[in-house]
């Protein structure tokens, strides 16, 4: 009897997660720590660096803290001093709130800016120390097909891999997705995005604040904030165009064309654009809430089940939170779609919820009319004179969730 479920138990740990970005790595980790065995299926050969920096707010960081990584990211990161709003051509400041110690009074954890290329260099790391080999680099998963034993994943060598649960943690254009729910293309939302990171040594007088800082502008918005200790400037530069829909994180625009787009721009801006070794693009796609993420043993997390703008940078974080929910739901639960179908009923609303917000600053951000602007601007420039805690008020939602503490038996 103990025999034969102890054999129950083995069979039941074995988690198969197609797609080793932010959302799988960390699920990964997350699943591991909670007794299961995992295998991670990335299709790109390597995890090439990444050029482009990340906001980790504290509802993320409160994952990694609970994995201990909190030390080796805040290590490589920066932390800023706070969160600003200013207007992208005067450089006029709207709002200025403290981050730092402030984000741990206030929502429990830091906020931390991180290199993409380091934050999964830790990822990788940590999980080939943990579970020696769970990554497969150079594996593609096309569909799965399933019965009430298990699941398998079928890769695109043709190759088969059989699990308990399998998570497709396989970004916007998410194979696991398309075989759960139907082919579906997501839609261009005609906002494109530059970004690029710039030595600050190079910048001079013009180097961004060492803050959050987001510059409101007509069509168009920029963020700015500092990476690697501050000795790194990122930038990311959205604006409404229609006539480009490449989406990557490696498609090289022009330097003109970025300087066209913010011709007559505050010179942090502009100076980033001009010292930049590479400016890349990436077009903005967006699709509708889904209403399911599961079908049986397979569940769908991160930007697969609710892809967002980045105009909350909440993303990622959302993606870290559904790697601990998925992992906290499965652990110790023997009914895999049971635990599944938990693990959508707690993470949807909130997902939703954050997805309709990050689409709504869209417009907040990117006001045409005058009277648009100063009905937008002008409340936050008040409240900055008089209350610049509202600014961090809006964000207790967001920010104060603890997904570790709210998973807990
Ligand atoms: P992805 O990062 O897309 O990873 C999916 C992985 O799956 C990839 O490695 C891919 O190669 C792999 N894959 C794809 N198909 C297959 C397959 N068939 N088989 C196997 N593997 C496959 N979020 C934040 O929280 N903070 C921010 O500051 C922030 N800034 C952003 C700025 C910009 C300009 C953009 C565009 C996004 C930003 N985001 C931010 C959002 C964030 O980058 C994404 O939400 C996050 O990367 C999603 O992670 P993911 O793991 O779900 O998907």
């Amino acid at each position: 009897m103990r025999i034969a479920k102890r054999e129950h138990e083995d069979k039941m740990r074995e988690a198969l997660i197609a797609g080793g970005g932010i959302g799988g790595l960390t699920a990964a980790l997350c699943l591991h720590a909670h007794g299961w065995d995992v295998t991670v299926l990335e299709k790109a050969p390597d995890l090439a660096e990444v050029g482009a920096g990340l906001q980790l707010s504290p509802n993320a960081m409160k994952v990694f803290e609970a994995l201990g990584l909190d030390g080796t990211l805040a290590a490589t990161g920066f932390t800023p001093d706070g969160i600003e709003i200013r207007m992208g051509e005067s450089g006029m400041r709207l709002l200025h709130a403290p981050l730092g110690k402030t984000s741990v009074d206030r929502w429990g954890s830091p906020y931390l800016h991180i290199h993409r290329a380091d934050l999964l260099d830790c990822l990788a790391q940590q999980l080939d120390s943990r579970a020696p080999g769970a990554l497969r680099l150079g594996t593609a998963v096309t569909r799965y097909e399933q019965d009430g034993a298990g699941v398998t994943a079928v890769l695109e060598t043709g190759e088969t891999l059989s699990g308990d649960v399998l998570i497709g943690a396989d970004g916007i254009h998410s194979a696991i997705r398309a075989c759960m729910l139907g082919p579906d293309k997501p839609a261009f939302t005609g906002n494109v995005a530059w970004r690029a990171v710039v030595p600050v040594d190079r910048l001079g007088a013009d180097t961004p604040p060492p803050v959050a800082c987001a510059w409101m502008g007509r069509g168009k918005h920029a963020v700015t904030y500092r990476l690697r200790g501050g000795a790194l400037a990122n930038l990311v530069a959205v604006v409404e165009r229609d006539d480009w829909t490449t989406e990557s994180w490696t498609e090289a625009g022009t330097r003109e064309e970025a300087l066209a787009d913010f011709t007559g721009w505050h010179p942090i801006i502009t100076r980033l654009i001009e010292e930049a070794d590479g400016l890349f693009r990436w077009a903005l796609f967006d699709r509708p809430p889904l209403t399911t993420w599961t079908d049986g043993r397979v569940a769908l997390m991160g930007d697969a089940a609710h892809p967002m703008l980045p105009f909350m940078a909440q993303g990622a974080a959302m993606a870290i939170e559904d790697a601990w929910a998925l992992a906290a739901c499965l652990c110790g639960d023997t009914d895999v779609p049971g635990a599944l179908t938990a693990y959508q009923a707690r993470r949807h609303a909130r997902a939703t919820a954050v997805q309709a917000g990050s689409r709504a600053n869209a417009k907040t951000f990117h006001q045409r009319t005058a009277f648009g602007r100063l009905k937008t601007y002008g409340p936050m420039w008040l409240a900055g004179r008089i209350a610049p805690s509202i600014g961090l008020m809006r964000q207790d939602w967001v920010y104060g969730y603890d997904v570790v503490a709210d998973t807990r038996p």
